[in-house]
Formats: C-alpha cells, structure tokens, sequence
C-alpha cells in the first residue's frame, strides 16, 4: 500500500561534497516534513531560495497552506498531503523532518497521535534516508531536558522527565526520536543530524496556538489582557525563526552529528516579555494572572556554546528586534485580511 512519488535518480550529498570550491553548488533534492508549518515554511523559503528542489510533506494538522502558497507554480516546488506515521517512497538528497505539532496546546489535543507522530514518523523517514541514502536532520527540543535541574542546559545534560505527565507525548516522544535517529546511524549508517531547538517565534506562528509570544501579541493587539500562568517567574529563552533556521541549515551541511541546542541564550520571566509586548505593541496592555498548567519548567535557557565552536552559529536577532517582525504579521493577519486572520 505504498505510495511511489517519484523514482528519478538522486544526487548524492557525498557527490556533492566533491564539488571543488568556486564551483557553482548544485542544487539538492530535499524533503521538509512539516514545511507548511511556522518553522518548516521560513525553511522552505530558503532552500527555495538557495535553488534546492523541495518536496513539502504534512498533514495540515497544524500547518497551512497559506504558509508556502508562494512557491505554487514554481516547477522545484511540490506539497504533499500526507502523514507521516504512514510509510512514503521518495527520492531525495536530505530530510529535514520537523512534522510534529510544537504547541503544548496542540500537542496534547491528542497525545497518541502525537506519540505516534514522534515515533512511528521518525521510524518512516528514517527508513526512508536508510533507503535512499539521504542525511537525515531531526528537529527535537529543549523539552528534552523536562524541568532542568541544570542551569543553562548544555548537551551532556540527560534532563529531568516526567515519563507519565501531560507533556509526555512530546517530551518522551521527541526523546525516543533522537534514540531512533543515533540507533539508525549506528546500526545503519546513516548519516544524521540533531538539533534541540529551544522556544522559536515569528511571522507565520498560529495566531491561537496557545504558546506564550503568540498568545501575548495576539492579545496586546485585540485589547485583551494577556494572560500569565502562574506566578510569571518561570523563564524561558526566545529565538527569532531566521536564527533558527539558519542554524539548522548549518547544522544539515556540517560534518557533525549533534545534538546541538539552537537557542537565544537571552533569558526572560514570562513577567519581562509581558513588558517587552507592552513596550512594542500597547504601553497600557494589562496583564491577568492564570492558574499555571501542569509540569510546566521553571526555566529554560539553552548553553549554545558546541554551536558556536562547531558549527560557527549563533542568533543575531534580539527579542526587541524580532518582536517587532511578528507583530506586523500579526496585525496584518488579525485586523487587515479577515480571510487569514483564524486558524
Ligand atoms: P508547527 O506546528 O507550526 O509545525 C509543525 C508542522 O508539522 C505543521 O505543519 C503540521 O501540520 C505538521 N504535522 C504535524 N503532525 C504531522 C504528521 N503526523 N504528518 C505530517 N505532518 C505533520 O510547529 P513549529 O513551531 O514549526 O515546529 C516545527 C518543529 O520544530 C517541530 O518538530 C517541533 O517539535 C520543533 N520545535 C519547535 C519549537 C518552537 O519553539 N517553534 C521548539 C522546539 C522544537
Ligand atoms: N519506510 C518508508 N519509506 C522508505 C523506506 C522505509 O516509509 O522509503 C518505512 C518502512 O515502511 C518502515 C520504516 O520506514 O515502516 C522503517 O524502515 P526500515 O527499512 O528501517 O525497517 P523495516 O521496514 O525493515 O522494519
Ligand atoms: N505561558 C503564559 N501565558 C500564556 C501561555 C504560556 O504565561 O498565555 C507560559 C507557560 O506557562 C510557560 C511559558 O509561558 O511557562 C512558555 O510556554 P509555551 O507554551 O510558549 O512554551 P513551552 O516552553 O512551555 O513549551
């Protein structure tokens, strides 16, 4: 019951390697899973840009078309609807597997599903760069690292987990997808990358999805009084989207395997960034206090010091700057086209 997408021949990375320098790059063929998605849509743009051909495949869960409806027409540009528990044939250069709701929200709307997404997903596309012989880069989390009792969060921390909590399907889900990633590059050689991405924001995120920059924009811009959980001390380090992808870009063309935190080492309480959205947007938002959701961590800031050495990385963007960028996507998806403005 598989599906064959395509059968042309692949151009493979260690050809490409061969490539003497000056020389013009030739393009690739490279999978996003997830790439309708906040993250995977600013990533498309790039390779796009760079002319890789890009095969998008995602269910819609919580991506939209929307997201990389510029690139329809382009002849290097396909979008599959498709899940990616199911198995799929293609033929392709890299995988950038980042299908995975990313929202706590989302993530616990139907937490098999999201197991299944993490685990049996991770297995497919693994089985996948296995067979075509394609490098293989997973996006996983600072979630791994649960409530850290280590502060900042360097690599070599194995994390602190509740393995039975609300954030299980994720956290243990993304746990078990990086135990799948090294356990395909040692039994089958292949070649694989790891990112930890610590928490992202932009242009593009859900305008509901419930995460901390989104909900406080999105609320700060309709008048609402935006919404801290608990007591607003838990901090968390806030990266804008460009900084990530290109660290993961990075990271995909690197001869290292990782994992690697992607992260702004900037670190704030939720009571700050309230106070960074009332500087950017509205001086005279409120603030409401909310009763905090269950095993929430008390802080979280990424040691990107292995990107830096390694991987020549670090963000460029700062919270004042980036906050600015999402805001005008913001407003204009709220008030100015009320055809975009939902989910
Ligand atoms: P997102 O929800 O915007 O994107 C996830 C995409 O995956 C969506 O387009 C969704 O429709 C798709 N998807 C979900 N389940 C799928 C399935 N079973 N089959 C096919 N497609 C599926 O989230 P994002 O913020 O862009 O996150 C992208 C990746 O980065 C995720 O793997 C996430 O875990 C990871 N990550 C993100 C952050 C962050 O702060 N944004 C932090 C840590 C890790
Ligand atoms: N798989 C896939 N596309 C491929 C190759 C494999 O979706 O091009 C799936 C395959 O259906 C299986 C998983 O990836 O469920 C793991 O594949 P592998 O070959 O590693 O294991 P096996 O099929 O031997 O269990
Ligand atoms: N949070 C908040 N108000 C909101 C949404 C989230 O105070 O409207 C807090 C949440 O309790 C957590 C932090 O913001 O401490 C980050 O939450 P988010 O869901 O964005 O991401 P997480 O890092 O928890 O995955």
């Amino acid at each position: 019951h598989q599906v064959v997408i395509d059968r042309a021949p692949i151009l493979r990375s260690a050809q490409i390697a061969k490539i003497p320098l000056g020389l013009k790059r030739i393009p690739k063929r490279v999978v996003v899973t997830g790439g309708a998605g906040f993250v995977g849509s600013h990533l498309v743009d790039r390779l796009m840009e760079r002319g890789d051909s890009v095969i998008v495949v995602d269910n819609f869960f919580t991506g939209r078309k929307e997201n990389v409806m510029h690139h329809f027409g382009n002849p290097r540009f396909e979008l599959l609807r498709h899940d990616v528990v199911e198995p799929i044939l293609l033929e392709v250069d890299q995988i950038y597997h980042l299908a995975c709701p990313a929202s706590p929200v989302h993530y616990k709307f139907n937490p098999v599903k999201t197991i299944k997404t993490n685990v049996v997903g991770t297995l497919n596309m693994l089985g996948l760069a296995k067979r075509v012989g394609a490098r293989f880069l997973l996006t996983s989390t600072s979630e791994v690292y649960g409530d850290p009792l280590e502060h900042p969060q360097k690599e070599e921390y194995w994390g602190n987990v509740n393995p039975i909590g609300v954030r299980s399907c994720y956290d243990e889900g993304k746990r078990t997808a990086e135990t799948l990633t090294m356990d395909y590059h040692r039994g089958a050689s292949v070649e694989v990358r790891i990112a930890r991405i610590f928490n992202t924001y932009g242009p593009r995120m859900c305008i509901d999805d419930g995460r901390v920059v989104s909900n406080f924009v999105a609320q700060a811009l309709r008048k609402e009084p935006m919404t801290v959980y608990g007591d607003g001390k838990q901090t968390r380090s806030f990266q804008y989207v460009s900084d990530l992808v290109e660290g993961l870009m990075r990271l995909m063309e690197s001869e290292h395997v990782g994992p690697f935190n992607l992260g702004n080492p900037g670190e704030f309480t939720m009571l700050e960034l309230a106070e960074v959205v009332k500087d950017t947007i509205d001086p005279k938002a409120r603030i409401e206090f909310h009763k905090n959701t269950e095993d929430d961590p008390h802080m979280r800031k990424p040691d990107i010091s292995k990107a830096k050495a390694l991987l020549g990385w670090e963000p460029k963007v700062p919270l004042r700057d980036g906050l600015p960028l999402m805001v005008e996507d913001f407003q204009q998806r709220i008030f100015g086209d009320h055809s975009s403005a939902s989910l």
